[in-house]
């Protein structure tokens, strides 16, 4: 399985917030699954998120990622719009520092590997499942779609609370709480804002996301841990 994340946030030299935790949460989740992961992002976000585990890709090409995943996962990540370069929400070309992970999605959907896409924005790998709908309902969303499709698209207000989402679905399916608690993912975000990371809206080291400060975020992850605990027993972990 291979996460693939990072937005480069080039007025700040440094990814945003939104993605990579809920890539390394989503890797968490998952290696306590028993499942190998590899947390891949491009070389302008490595520098921020190298001691977090990831590693890069520069051509999205999937010989670059060892050993081949089983899986792909994009969360935030920005995929191809219809001129082929890679565009942020206001319609600015991000195409010189953003490399084409998108093409590993493209690949894998010729090797019938199964891929995964979460966004919320319109610009996103896997938005081209929906790209009739960007270019109706986004702020320029003719030319800052995404045209890459995934086999299954999870569209969520943050991407990380999509992501969440996706873990709460493993929770379901394995038996097994493997959500961070709302304190654990507060300490991780505040890990990569000290790294660097930057909220994407402010372009500032604050450990908000999407402009949203952390208790909306909070709220979300309490709310998703509270029906896990519904559904499988409070105190449960595997
Ligand atoms: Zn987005
Ligand atoms: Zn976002």
């Amino acid at each position: 399985m291979a996460i693939v994340t990072g937005f480069f946030i080039p007025t700040a030299d440094a990814p945003e917030t939104d993605g990579p935790p809920g890539a390394c949460q989503l890797g968490d989740a998952l290696r306590k699954l028993g499942t190998r992961v590899t947390l891949v992002t491009d070389p302008s976000c490595l520098a921020r998120l190298r001691a977090f585990g990831f590693e890069s890709v520069t051509a999205g090409h999937l010989k670059e990622i060892s050993p081949l995943p089983s899986h792909l996962v994009s969360i935030e990540r920005l995929g191809r719009a219809r001129d082929g370069h890679y565009y942020n929400m206001r319609g600015i070309d991000l195409s010189d520092r953003t490399a084409p992970l998108d093409g590993l999605f493209l690949e894998a959907a010729n090797s019938r590997l199964p891929t995964i896409g979460i966004g919320d924005g319109g610009n996103e790998i896997g938005m081209g499942n929906v790209l009739a709908i960007v270019r109706e309902t986004i702020p320029k969303g003719n030319l800052i779609g995404s045209v890459v499709p995934v086999d299954h698209l999870i569209v969520a207000g943050v991407s990380n609370w999509g992501a969440w989402g996706l873990i709460a679905g493993l929770s379901l399916v394995s038996g097994h709480n493997l959500l961070p608690s709302v304190s654990e993912a507060r300490v991780q975000l505040d890990r990569l804002v000290a790294a660097g990371v930057v909220d994407g809206v402010t372009g500032r080291a604050d450990p908000s996301i999407d402009g949203l400060a952390w208790d909306a975020h909070a709220d979300v992850l309490e709310r998703l841990n509270d029906i896990l605990a519904r559904y499988l027993g409070a105190g449960d972990a595997p």
